[in-house]
């Protein structure tokens, strides 16, 4: 029988998973990215991390079809080389599949995460029924993924679905990206949590608090992830009518909130879209709870394949 390890390297959280030949999670261990102090120390934790799980699984590394990172930040995929980690330090120009494949012995593949998501998504989550779709991630960044057939379309250089990158308006604030009005600029995490902590002069204000509050009917809760739907809606009605997707799947940290959210965005783009456009479109909560490790194992068996 055939073994994947499926990784998905997140700038809070590491999930390392040893995944069987139908993707069902065998074992899964934790680290936080934080605890390391450099690029070199945090790959050496995982590499051990790795051996460890095989070695308590007794499992030889020729029973492993691969090992698939998924990383938070763009990567160039055929050659696993990552350009940069806009939320983790040290990481700029590595060819982090080589390093893994050296110090493990066993052949890596590398994506951005959210693409390795929206996989996962799209072939055991919401998306399973539909044949194209658009998947994004709210978190500290606004991640997305397109997927065509089953497949991720990932563009000229890899860097298809930048959903948070799209920008809503002529003039705004400046990106990290090097843009300015970017959707990610008003919804991510610490913007929506900045405005709200202004809203109730509370510092301590979390957002799982703001989405309990939403929850009980706080009008000025319910405001601002109105909000947040609406700014989301209008950049998916552009995309809505420019690609006539099947369906939108919406997951990570925000979508949590759940209906309050949802139906705003649903009402933002049933009102502005083009009728044609939105006939059809569903648009869904994610589903998957390792979206991240299953999608990383996933690139592994299309690699192989191809
Ligand atoms: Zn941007």
């Amino acid at each position: 029988m055939k073994f994947i390890l499926g990784i998905d390297l997140g700038a809070t959280l590491i999930k390392i998973g040893l995944l069987g030949k139908d993707y069902e999670i065998i074992e899964k261990r934790r680290l936080y990215t934080q605890d390391f102090k450099d690029r070199d120390s945090l790959i050496e934790v995982i590499v051990e991390e790795i051996k460890a799980i095989l070695q308590s699984k007794k499992i030889d590394t020729k029973d492993v079809l691969g090992i698939g990172i998924g990383v938070p930040g763009p990567v160039d995929f055929k050659r696993g080389f990552v350009y940069y980690f806009p939320n983790i330090r040290g990481f700029k120009d590595t060819l982090l599949g080589e390093i893994f494949q050296r110090k493990t012995g066993i052949k890596t593949y590398i994506d951005n995460d959210t693409n390795l998501m929206g996989l996962a998504e799209s072939r055991f989550g919401r998306g399973k029924n539909f044949k194209s779709g658009v998947y994004l991630t709210l978190g500290t960044g606004v991640g997305g993924a397109v997927f065509v057939e089953g497949r991720i379309y990932r563009g000229k250089n890899f860097t298809a679905g930048e959903i948070g990158h799209i920008p809503i308006n002529e003039k705004g604030p400046l990106c990290n990206c090097g843009g300015k009005a970017c959707l990610e600029r008003y919804i991510g995490n610490r913007y929506v949590l900045a405005k709200a902590r202004k809203v109730f002069k509370e510092r301590g204000l979390t957002l799982e608090i703001l989405s309990e509050m939403a929850k009980r009917k706080d009008k000025r809760a319910i405001l601002i992830w109105k909000e947040v739907g609406r700014k989301l809606g209008i950049a998916l009605t552009g995309i809505v009518n420019f690609f006539n997707p099947e369906c939108i799947i919406v997951g990570g940290g925000l979508s949590e909130v759940g209906e309050v959210l949802f139906s705003e965005i649903r009402r933002t783009i049933r009102s502005r879209a083009m009728a044609p456009s939105v006939k059809g479109l569903k648009i869904l909560k994610a589903k998957l709870k390792d979206a991240g490790v299953i999608g990383a194992a996933l690139l592994v068996s299309i690699s192989k394949i191809k």
